[in-house]
């Protein structure tokens, strides 16, 4: 049988919808969550099942063009699309069950944070996850998955308990603690080198559905003091609390009052895994700091919180992001952030600083294939426009930001990486792990079919 009748059958057998260039809903399916990422794959292919994985990455294995995975679509730098070759769409994969009495879930990899969490909250259960609902369970999941509720709970791969995944080369494998335990460790933050993911099972905890959070704001002015104030407080702040500290010019929202949109502050949002007058107890002397200019923390539904930054990180707004790991809040980083709060030149931009600890640095560095499990805080440079118009502005601002945060970075978090180079790649694991995903690379995917991603080549 000639190679072309061989491609042909292998998307004949393919029972979901194909779009090529031209067709009629090519341009609305080829955008991606970053609107300045304008990529023309050859073609999308978006699967209903295992089978059509299978089938779109024998043809991307016949033809040997890039194939680009895409679970939510917001991989930054645009991973999950490509020029030229094969888009594999799984966002029409949006099965969850939740079994409320073990306290599991399993979610396919289409599913987004939002609609993982409607579905635990009505058990009022929940998994770990990150802070905008319209992300994807599957990119988030792969690369570690920071969130408000890691300090106690752990990331998300601290919660996956097995994981359904078609290898390169089109085999259909389980991989959990017992079995394809090597997989399963490198599935747990190597994204998506090793295969397609097609279900996630994950670990459940009681949460809410009403918890304590929500953002306390103060002028940006008072960031020097409030970084200080901030470090000092979070030593001996229980686990249940995980907080990050932002700056950026208020939105022109519903919750907050006309007189203060667009006003520069440094804002600490908080959530509280646990009873509501803990939190209270807990977050008070934070309050105490100084007034503040505006106070939203109080008890909500954990799915009110979990969607209070999605009015600010919209599909299709031009952003861009560089993002690094440091140890501490010392004098110095404090001195920086400070600087680079006040350097903001955009109603858009903005930047979150994650205090990470807890269940996370609990967990033995070995046991995952996620770096820097130790380390004390994220911190994410985000310029954002609505279009090309201002955009190299805020992208300067980034790199500003970024050079001088640099001297102080002890790593960096894989999923908040854009496109960087090996090197950084390589940092973000640490030589150890790094060695040990090439290993695996090269048994699972030896010609590094999958490679659009924060990739990890076989040699
Ligand atoms: P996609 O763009 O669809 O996928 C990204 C990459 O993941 C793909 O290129 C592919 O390599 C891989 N991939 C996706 N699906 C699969 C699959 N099924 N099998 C194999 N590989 C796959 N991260 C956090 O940890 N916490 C946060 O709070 C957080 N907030 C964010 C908020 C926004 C607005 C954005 C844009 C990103 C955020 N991130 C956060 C980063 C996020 O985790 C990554 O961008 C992640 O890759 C997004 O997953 P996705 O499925 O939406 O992306």
């Amino acid at each position: 049988m000639s190679t072309i009748t061989t491609e042909m059958q292998a998307l004949e057998d393919f029972r979901g919808e194909l779009v090529r260039p031209g067709e009629p809903a090519y341009d609305e399916l080829r955008k991606v969550w970053n609107g300045s990422v304008d990529r023309r794959p050859g073609l999308i292919a978006r699967c209903t099942g295992v089978a059509d994985v299978r089938s779109a990455l024998a043809f991307a294995r016949r033809t040997g063009g890039p194939v680009a995975v895409r679970g939510g679509g917001h991989s930054f730098p645009g991973h999950s699309t490509c020029d030229d070759g094969i888009v594999l769409d799984l966002s029409l994969l949006k099965g969850i069950r939740v079994d409320p009495v073990r306290r599991t879930a399993r979610a396919q990899a289409g599913v987004l944070l939002g609609e993982l969490d409607r579905e635990t909250q009505a058990f009022g259960l929940a998994t770990p996850s990150g802070i905008v609902t319209h992300t994807g369970v599957a990119g988030l999941t792969l690369g570690g998955g920071i969130g408000w509720l890691m300090r106690k709970y752990g990331l998300s791969i601290d919660n996956l308990l097995s994981v359904d995944v078609v290898t390169a080369d089109g085999e259909l494998v389980t991989a959990s603690e017992d079995e394809n335990a090597d997989l399963f460790w490198g599935i747990r933050g190597g994204g998506g080198n090793f295969g397609v993911v097609t279900e996630f099972e994950f670990r459940l905890h009681p949460v809410g559905p009403i918890v304590y959070g929500g953002p306390i704001m103060w002028p940006m002015t008072e960031s020097p003091r409030l970084l200080r104030f901030y470090r000092d407080w979070i030593t001996d702040v229980p686990d249940e609390l995980t907080t990050a500290v932002i700056h950026r010019w208020l939105p022109a929202l519903p919750t907050i009052p006309p007189e203060l949109q667009g006003r520069p502050v440094v804002l600490v949002l908080a959530c509280y895994a646990g009873p509501v007058e803990d939190g209270e107890r807990v977050v008070a002397p934070l309050k105490a700091f100084a007034p503040p200019l505006l106070d939203l923390c109080a008890p909500k539904p954990f799915v009110a919180l979990q969607g209070m930054f999605d009015p600010s990180f919209p599909p299709g707004r031009w952003y861009y992001m560089r993002s690094c790991d440091v140890a501490e809040l010392t004098d110095d980083v404090i001195d920086v952030a400070a600087e680079r709060g006040l350097a903001i030149d955009g109603p858009l931009t903005s930047y979150p600083i994650f205090h990470l600890g807890g269940a996370i640095a609990r967990v033995p560095e070995d046991a995952t294939a996620f770096g820097g499990r130790s380390h004390g805080h994220t911190v994410n440079f985000v310029a954002s426009t609505l279009g090309p118009d201002g955009f190299d502005h805020q992208r300067d601002w980034v790199h500003d930001s970024w050079r001088a945060i640099e001297p102080h970075q002890v790593g960096a978090y894989v999923n908040f990486l854009t496109d960087e180079g090996p090197d950084r790649i390589r940092t973000a694991y640490g030589p150890t792990t790094y060695e040990r995903l090439q290993s695996l690379k090269r048994t699972y995917d030896p010609t590094n079919l999958l490679h659009l991603n924060q990739n990890i080549p076989p040699v």
